[in-house]
């Protein structure tokens, strides 16, 4: 569909040029939303499209390009992050037996002790920091279901050992790459199956819609989930689909920003008074630090934060900010944050005190300033400075 690339071109180009109609006088250089439900059909349905449910025009250029990101032969959009999820996994029979970290996005740990709970299906949760303890935990399992950095606690997986010991067992491997992003780590070529993102965050990037993708590189798996996506219903509304191409364009210049803000904030969050621990893998004492910057591009833009004081500290830095926003959900240009624990399904094991900070793009002096005045009151308050 794009021009023949003259030579192989950077990350941020394909993210601008991918995806784009053909190159004819008078035509658009956008791809055009089509907002029809049926297409004209009589007779035998041959090749054509039918109704969009199946497929529709417009989730073609958003596939191309977010499979071109990552490296990958099929890419599939689906209406959530967590239909992506749902759909990489596929049918997990009674006595499957599924790896995942204890720390991942706690709608996926809840999606699969749904499954464990109705199908007879184990889940062995992992510190997938331990890859000794992961590549233990595969022995006689069916998947690895792997984020990293794992959403909230940024702990690194060590993926190239981890993919190639699932390989060697013959377990199918998703990654689930939404903190990273394909630009921070492309996980089908350190050797995973499948990719999944909740195209929602970054990729959209703009926190105005909710949708989600798979890529891979096996045919059998992209049928099954196109196949899926269609017997489900789980399907992207055009609209929606627009959006996050066109969010998609500028991925490389927000990451950028973010990351940069990120890594300085994580620097001047760790010196704070008012801070008890933070977590960013740019940090150089970070367990994560060495990993990562082994094999990620960049150390991403959400920072774990745990103030001094407490969970009841947490909150009240929550309330005193003025520029960052109190909201889940991460990705977006703005910066927000929340206290994860204030969800009763987060994970016990994360603290109950723990802030998890999505970077924006705005300017770092004006969201340092925010932070800082939140944190610097709110131990005055606790007599804590
Ligand atoms: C948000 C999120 C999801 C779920 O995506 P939705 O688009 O909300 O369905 C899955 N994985 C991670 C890491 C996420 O942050």
């Amino acid at each position: 569909m794009s021009q023949h690339p003259i030579r192989e071109v950077s990350p941020g180009t394909v993210a601008v040029t991918a995806g784009r109609p053909p190159r004819v006088q008078g035509g658009p250089v956008n791809p055009p939303v089509v907002l029809s439900s049926t297409y004209v059909s009589a007779g035998d349905p041959g090749g054509e499209r039918l109704y969009t449910r199946m497929d529709t025009e417009t989730w073609g250029p958003f596939e191309e390009t977010l499979a071109a990101l990552e490296g990958g032969r099929h890419g599939i959009v689906l209406g959530s992050g967590m239909a992506a999820i749902a759909a990489a996994v596929g049918d997990l029979r009674p006595g499957s037996v599924v790896v995942v970290p204890r720390h991942a996005y706690q709608v996926t740990l809840g999606f699969l002790d749904d499954r464990a709970a109705r199908y007879d299906v184990e889940v062995r949760r992992v510190d997938v920091a331990d890859t000794d303890a992961v590549v233990a935990a595969l022995d006689g399992a069916d998947l690895l279901l792997a984020e990293s950095p794992t959403n909230p606690m940024l702990e690194v997986a060590d993926l190239p050992a981890l993919l190639a010991a699932a390989r060697e067992r013959g377990v199918r491997t998703v990654v689930d790459n939404t903190f990273a992003t394909p630009l921070g780590q492309r996980p089908l070529a350190l050797g995973a199956d499948v990719v999944v993102h909740s195209v929602t965050k970054y990729l959209a990037g703009h926190s105005d819609v909710v949708l989600g993708a798979v890529v891979t590189d096996d045919d059998a798996i992209a049928a099954d989930v196109r196949a899926y996506r269609t017997l489900h219903g789980a399907i992207a509304g055009p609209m929606e689909v627009f959006l996050a191409l066109r969010g998609l364009r500028t991925l490389h210049l927000r990451v950028e920003r973010a990351n940069a803000n990120a890594d300085e904030l994580a620097r001047r969050l760790a010196a704070h008074p008012a801070v008890a621990e933070v977590r960013h893998p740019s940090l150089p004492g970070d367990p994560g630090h060495e990993r990562a910057a082994a094999q990620m591009n960049g150390f991403g833009a959400i920072i774990g934060l745990r103030p001094r004081g407490g969970r009841a500290a947490a909150d009240a830095v929550v309330d005193a900010v003025a520029l960052w926003v109190p909201a889940t959900s991460l990705g977006g240009v703005e910066s927000s944050l929340e206290r994860r624990r204030r969800f009763a399904t987060e994970s016990v094991t994360v603290p109950e005190d723990l802030l998890r900070l999505s970077v924006g793009v705005e300017d770092v002096e004006d969201l340092w300033a925010d932070l800082d005045q939140a944190l610097s009151r709110v131990a005055a308050g606790q007599g804590l400075a």
